[in-house]
């Protein structure tokens, strides 16, 4: 399937369909990276916390892509972030990457310590700088995004993404809404629910209609919405499915899966710092 891109409100584009790489480190990582280049993903999501930048920034150079055709994120750590610490990560993330830009760099979790006016000071240098193409955010919640909006307004620092978990079992109708209305696009992690979503009987029976599998059926689900996604795999077979999404849902059977959100909201990702209560 040919990716298509999105444009995000600063006018860089994003392509609809990347790699996740959560825990996937050394070896592993490597051979899933460098496969999933060879079957034309564009678009991978890293983080420093990930432990795996160096193996992405190897495989990219091997791959021998031009960097200007790849959309590389990643993400900082917030505990203790400052200005200072924000460019020394970013450009720790590059030299381990191996590359001169980010596409697009988060903030990987709110945090209520940050002074986010100082932290985003040093998003906009590395903006104006050309060291990232694109500032955003990630397990924000609606009310984080009130706070933090105003400030990028103030600095005008365009927020493009809110990286956050979402699929049939998690479908954050609101948040998506909110972030719609405020030109921020949202980024599914975790789209397929770790693997769970092969489980939920509403998406096997739309899945046999379409003859496709339910992971299919789940990234389509969120490409409608206008939502990315970057499921994270492994094996060649399960690389390739996630690209195979060249169908169209009905309308009938969009709103059958809406509807598993009115009975199930399964959030898998909770770190004990989370501020999902905010
Ligand atoms: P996910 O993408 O929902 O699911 C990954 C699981 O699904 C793996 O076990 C994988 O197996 C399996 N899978 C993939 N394709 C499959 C297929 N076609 N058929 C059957 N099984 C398949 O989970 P995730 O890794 O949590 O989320 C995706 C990415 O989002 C992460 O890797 C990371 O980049 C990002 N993320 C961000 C945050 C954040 O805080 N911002 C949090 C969580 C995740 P194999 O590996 O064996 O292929």
């Amino acid at each position: 399937m040919e990716i298509k891109n999105i444009k995000l409100n600063n006018g860089h584009e994003m392509p609809v369909v990347g790699l996740g790489t959560w825990k996937l480190t050394g070896s592993k990582c490597l051979h899933a990276v460098k496969k999933a280049l060879e079957l034309g993903y564009q678009h991978i999501d890293t983080a420093e916390i990930y432990m795996n930048e160096s193996e992405i920034g190897r495989s990219i150079k091997e791959s021998k892509i031009p960097r200007e055709k790849l959309f590389i994120t990643s993400k900082v750590w917030p505990d203790g972030l400052d200005y200072y610490k924000v460019l020394a990560a970013c450009e720790e993330s590059l030299a381990r990457l191996e590359i001169h830009y980010l596409d697009l760099y988060l903030i990987h979790w709110p945090n209520k310590n940050l002074d986010y006016e100082n932290v985003l000071n040093a998003f906009k240098v590395l903006y104006k700088k050309g060291k990232i193409k694109a500032f955003g955010v990630s397990n924000f919640t609606t009310n984080h995004l009130k706070n933090i909006i105003p400030i990028c307004k103030k600095l005008n620092l365009p927020l493009t993404v809110n990286q956050v978990e979402f699929h049939p079992l998690l479908y954050q109708e609101e948040l998506l809404e909110f972030c719609k209305k405020n030109k921020i696009v949202i980024t599914a992690y975790s789209p397929l629910a770790r693997g769970k979503i092969t489980e939920n009987e509403t998406i096997k029976e739309v899945s046999k209609k379409y003859d496709k599998t339910p992971i299919q059926i789940s990234l389509k689900w969120l490409l409608q919405k206008g939502i990315v996604v970057i499921p994270k795999a492994s094996s060649e077979k399960h690389l390739r499915e996630n690209l195979e999404l060249a169908f169209n849902l009905a309308k009938e059977d969009v709103s059958k899966i809406d509807n598993i959100g009115k009975h199930v909201q399964r959030r898998l990702i909770i770190p004990n710092f989370a501020e999902f209560d905010y």
